[in-house]
């Protein structure tokens, strides 16, 4: 079976996906849905795109030169699924359309939990998401959270995890969003969202999260603290997350000392905008106290980490793949998702 895909929200997630869509060969890109003829638009329709839109911006399309497809009801009629990419609150406001035309949906982190079936993370809880049609992709710092809280529970067992967030001010094309000088509590009364939102996917963890707001737009960066079930060493960490899909550990010895240079690193590998799905672990940050306590530093990239668990949710609600770490295997390697660096 091939699962015909289309895209509501083509903006920093939804064009990431639907370039991921393009690499697969078990679902098919119908066409995107965008609400204003912009330059996004334009390449997207020049690199061969159906482009869809609401009915009333069909002239300020045409007129920008863009011959569109349809409306995004047509958009929809034709497909199995929706990949809902819209600002943050409005994917909830189409769900009703959605569900008139019995398509399934998959949501963004900034949807609420209660929206949906599952909130997934596909290392965490791909089976929950098998046939399912509502489910939501948690948010960038939920999905790496989860990642690391997946490989630290499997070999270890956890007690605890505390973290902070350090969160980027603005993706690196919006202009009304900041701070520009100034690190915000984010909120000031502790904790953050973010424990309770892991808690969505991985009901059983002790999690407790703080989170400042920082002048930055490339990445996150999470401070990470947990209490393991075990003694460990540094080495026998440094084992789990090798061994863990999607992340990553990369060496002060070869410059990765910011996530400046993680950034630097994607553009010299020739990284379509510089997109880094893996969760890039400081190496040397991981430190062990008192045996079984274990420190760590990573960074994520909000604009790509969670594309390659979109494709992954669109498998598992299809049941494409039953296995989990079959369809992990399979996206990583249409998105050269690395274990290794240097490989
Ligand atoms: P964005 O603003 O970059 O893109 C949203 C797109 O939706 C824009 O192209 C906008 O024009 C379009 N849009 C607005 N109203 C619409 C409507 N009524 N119908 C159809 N399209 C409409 O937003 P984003 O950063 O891609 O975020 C999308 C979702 O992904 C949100 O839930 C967000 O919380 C989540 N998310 C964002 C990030 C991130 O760092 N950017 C990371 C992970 C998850």
């Amino acid at each position: 079976m091939v699962v015909n895909v289309v895209i509501n929200g083509y903006g920093t997630i939804g064009k990431r996906i639907a370039d991921a869509i393009l690499k697969q060969n078990d679902m098919k890109l119908i066409g995107v849905a965008k609400t204003k003829p912009d330059y996004s638009a334009i390449i997207a329709y020049r690199n061969g795109l159906y482009i869809y839109t609401l009915r009333d911006n069909i002239d300020k399309f045409e007129a920008a030169g863009i011959s569109v497809a349809g409306t995004i009801e047509d958009m929809l009629d034709a497909a199995d699924l929706v990949i809902d990419a819209t600002p943050k609150g409005v994917g909830a406001k189409y769900k009703s359309l959605y569900e008139s035309k019995s398509k399934k949906a998959i949501f963004q982190g900034g949807e609420k939990g209660d929206l949906v079936e599952v909130s997934f993370n596909a290392l965490c809880n791909y089976d929950k998401a098998l046939g399912k049609k509502y489910i939501r992709v948690v948010s960038c710092n939920t999905t790496a959270l989860c990642r690391v809280i997946w490989a630290l529970k499997k070999n270890f067992g956890i007690k605890k995890v505390r973290a902070t967030i350090i969160r980027r001010g603005a993706d690196p094309h919006e202009i009304k969003r900041g701070p520009i000088e100034a690190l915000v509590p984010n909120p000031v009364k502790l904790p953050s969202h973010h424990g309770p939102d892991v808690k969505t996917v991985i009901s059983d963890i002790d999690i407790v999260t703080t989170a400042i707001i920082a002048p930055t737009s490339r990445m996150h960066m999470h401070v990470f603290n947990a209490e393991l079930e075990k003694n460990v060493t540094v080495d026998d960490v440094i084992d789990a997350f090798e061994e863990a899909p999607r992340i990553i550990l990369l060496s002060e010895t070869n410059g990765f000392n910011s996530t400046a240079a993680f950034i630097e690193w994607s553009r010299d590998m020739g990284r379509k905008r510089y997109d880094i799905y893996e969760v890039p672990i400081f190496k040397e940050s991981i430190t062990i106290v008192n045996g079984n306590e274990i420190w760590l530093m990573y960074g994520v990239h909000q604009e790509a980490i969670v594309v390659p668990e979109n494709i992954d949710a669109i498998r598992a609600m299809f049941e494409l793949e039953t296995d989990g770490f079959k369809s992990i295997k399979k996206t990583d390697n249409s998105l050269r998702i690395l274990k290794r660096w240097p490989e």
